[in-house]
């Protein structure tokens, strides 16, 4: 089973948000510069992101 996420945050915040992203999925992501017309909101304070972590799992089963 595949899992997609893409969070976004502005250069500012990025630490914090790749930290939660780490913190909730125990992954740590892809991180890629938005190029196109910013139209998303960071997370952490909803300013104009200026990237995006980009997050696949499913790579990885985890069975407990
Ligand atoms: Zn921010």
């Amino acid at each position: 089973m595949q899992d997609f996420h893409i969070w976004y945050t502005c250069d500012e915040h990025l630490d914090y948000v790749m930290d939660d992203m780490i913190e909730e999925f125990h992954t740590a992501p892809t991180l890629e510069p938005l190029q196109s017309p910013i139209e998303h909101s960071c997370k952490w304070c909803g300013k104009e992101a200026e990237y995006q972590l980009e997050l696949e799992y499913g790579i990885h089963e985890q069975t407990e």
